[in-house]
């Protein structure tokens, strides 16, 4: 089936660069896009055409770093360091989905902010409940979200929401039986290493050997945090060697934060091909320190962002996005290194993501339609007539779930 979209095209298509096409068109078939036409060609003249007008056309937002069950705590207790802030909100907060009705409630609600503002894709922590993380697929999948979700596993150090060892792994394993999504996927999920005993973590190494499964953790966040791993692994001389040592460390595992990762951590990231997430409002929320983005990208280090909820105060990437560009720049002012541009910051917040999931850059041929359609008719009016350029820079700051007309995800709309 062929499905012609119109109106004004903008994508990022390479880190840096920004494309725009005036009343372009984007055409898909069977919801992978054929190409990006100025004008539509012959062969598609009889079909019928999704005419956006004057509106934007965007790639839509992957959210590769946030955590489900702190959803309800959003914007709480930001005056805490990490490890209070773990101890004193977020283990309780996550304890409460041991109730599937009420996972069932917060999970649904979730789902729709997630692709009303535009976010398609997502590497997402749930809690350690099976039920629970089960349940969050599901409405993920309902509302048309698209990646990956990890039961989460924490065999120690972590309060109220501790399991044992025999659990975790028991618990890990009736999961990923019953997960059977076309769109959501298991990812393993050890909270960090502090909250994992190296049993645990060893047997998850095996299972992501085993079933060829993605991992996913955080790395680097704080010092004090960084001192504690430091504490338990004497053997290893950095944090992520922690992960190295049972397995973890692989293609494709995503890394949360990163703040302190020094030359030596992000080559042994370059090299193994794992990712940094950057999630720029958790980082100056929770006062960890600005992470060296531009550095790890010249570095050869995979990067893309996260909202990092409930860490991060904003679930829509649009503002995270807008955060990283405004974190990058206090960087700047510290270090003399340049800042992420409104173009660069937004390819790491769409096309970075979509990278990772095997997806295109911008809207590359032969990729499934993420997109989102920005009405800007409630921005402010201009005092003069505003080039594409500008428009997708004011776009990127001002848009919320308002201003998106529509989305698509997988080449389907969802809203
Ligand atoms: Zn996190």
């Amino acid at each position: 089936m062929v499905t012609i979209l119109r109106g004004n095209i903008i994508h990022t298509p390479a880190f840096g660069k920004l494309e725009t096409l005036a009343g372009g068109y984007l055409v898909l078939e069977d919801g992978v896009i054929a190409g990006v036409y100025p004008r539509l060609p012959e062969g598609y003249a009889a079909c019928p055409v999704e005419d956006w007008g004057e509106k934007l056309i965007l790639p839509s937002f992957a959210d590769l770093h946030l955590h489900a069950p702190q959803y309800p705590m959003l914007g709480m207790g930001m005056d805490l360091p990490l490890l209070d802030w773990l101890n004193a909100y977020t283990f309780k907060t996550e304890e409460r989905f041991a109730d599937t009705d009420y996972a069932r409630r917060v999970y649904r609600r979730l789902a729709e902010e997630l692709v009303a503002g535009g976010t398609t894709r997502v590497a997402m922590f749930s809690s350690r409940h099976t039920d629970a993380t089960l349940i969050l697929m599901e409405e993920l999948e309902r509302a048309g979200v698209t990646g990956y979700v990890g039961k989460v596993n924490m065999d120690r150090n972590s309060g109220v929401a501790q399991e044992t060892t025999e659990e975790s792994i028991a618990e890990t394993l009736r999961w990923l039986e019953s997960c059977h999504f076309d769109h959501i996927k298991p990812m393993l999920t050890p909270r960090f290493t502090p909250s994992c005993t190296d049993e645990l973590m060893a047997q998850l190494g095996r299972l992501a050997a085993e079933r060829d499964l993605p991992v996913q953790s955080h790395l680097s966040e704080n010092t004090g945090e960084i001192a504690w791993v430091k504490e338990l692994h004497p053997d290893c001389g950095q944090y992520w060697e922690t992960y190295r040592k049972y397995g973890l460390w692989k293609p494709g595992t995503l890394m949360a934060h990163c703040v302190y990762s020094d030359e030596r951590e992000r080559a042994a990231m370059a090299e193994a091909g794992v990712w940094a997430v950057h999630c720029a409002a958790s980082n100056v929320n929770i006062c960890s320190g600005t992470a060296p983005v531009r550095r790890m990208l010249e570095e050869g280090v995979p990067v893309a962002l996260g909202s990092d909820i409930a860490g991060g105060d904003q679930l829509a990437m649009s503002q995270v996005v807008v955060t990283s560009i405004r974190a990058s720049k206090v960087k700047a002012m510290e270090t003399g290194e340049p800042f992420l541009t409104v173009p660069e910051a937004f390819y790491l917040g769409t096309a970075a993501g979509s990278r990772y999931f095997g997806g295109g850059e911008g809207f590359a041929p032969g990729h499934a339609l993420h997109a989102i359609v920005v009405d800007e008719g409630v921005f402010p009016e201009s005092t003069r007539e505003l080039t594409l350029a500008e428009r997708f820079e004011r776009a990127v700051y001002l848009m919320d779930e308002y201003s998106i007309a529509a989305v698509y995800s997988e080449g389907r709309r969802v809203k």
